[in-house]
């Protein structure tokens, strides 16, 4: 779904991102960590275009499109402050993906309807951003996304604004949902529990670079250097 090659990216004297290179095959989850500040926002809106790369690759789908713009790219996208369309209602906006692929009103609307059963939303359809709580918009944009129907969902912190219950029920619905959906997702989380239950593999990055990549279970259990640890948690 997704291959990233020496991605780096400055920000006047700052080396926001220093030749990253990931994978991320089709029904996998890639979970991207790290403390604050090391880059993993900046992965994604590199990957998916948002801004441009000094120097690597992206391919998404096999096709690079390094020089594509966003809305050539195919992807799915939820962000740390998952901007929603204030003129449009929920269903408005979750139909909003499909529509602008060319799919006809009703079949997107079934499909937006669909997607907000899943996240629990199917009876806020018609109220419009601004009337929704904080934690109602972050599911409306995960919702957002996963009506596109693309390949490569991108999900920076998708979970961050919710209650603990809400946060575990919607990470097992998650994961069920991932390998229904078949897409290849990169995800941002601070959270160890959720990169943990929905990703196999993990990309740990420092300082621009990423550190330590391998299946979730292994990095978790064998942190490959000091540094890797003490972010982790362990005590010495
Ligand atoms: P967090 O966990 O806090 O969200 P992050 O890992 O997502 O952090 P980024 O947002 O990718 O971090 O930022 C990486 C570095 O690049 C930071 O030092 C940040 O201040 C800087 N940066 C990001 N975007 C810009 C920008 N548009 N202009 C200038 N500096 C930027
Ligand atoms: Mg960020």
């Amino acid at each position: 779904a997704l291959n990233v090659t020496g991605l780096s990216k400055a920000f006047g004297a700052v080396q926001a991102v220093r030749g990253v290179s990931l994978e991320v095959a089709a029904g996998e989850t890639l979970a991207l960590i790290g403390p604050s500040g090391c880059g993993k926002s900046t992965v994604l809106r590199l990957v998916a275009g948002l801004e441009r790369p000094d120097s690597g690759r992206v391919e998404v789908a096999g096709r690079d499109v390094t020089a594509r713009p966003p809305e050539a790219r195919q992807v799915g996208l939820v962000f740390q402050d998952y901007a929603l369309f204030p003129h449009l209602s929920v269903l408005g906006n979750v139909a909003y993906g499909p529509r602008m692929r060319g799919v006809r009103r009703p079949d997107a609307e079934a499909r937006a309807r669909e997607v907000l059963a899943l996240v629990e939303l199917q009876e806020l359809a018609t109220r419009r951003p601004h009337q929704l709580s904080g934690g109602q918009q972050q599911r409306v944009a995960l919702a957002r996304a996963l009506a596109t129907g693309s390949g490569l969902l991108l999900l920076d912190e998708p979970l961050s604004n919710l209650d603990e219950q809400l946060r575990s029920e919607l990470r097992a619905d998650l994961r069920a949902l991932f390998g229904r959906v078949g897409a290849g997702v990169l995800l941002v989380t601070h959270d160890q529990r959720e990169a943990l239950s929905l990703a196999g593999r993990v990309a740990v990055m420092r300082a621009g670079e990423v550190v330590q990549q391998g299946a979730a279970a292994d990095v978790f259990a064998r942190p490959g250097s000091a540094w890797v640890a003490a972010f982790l948690g362990w005590a010495n």
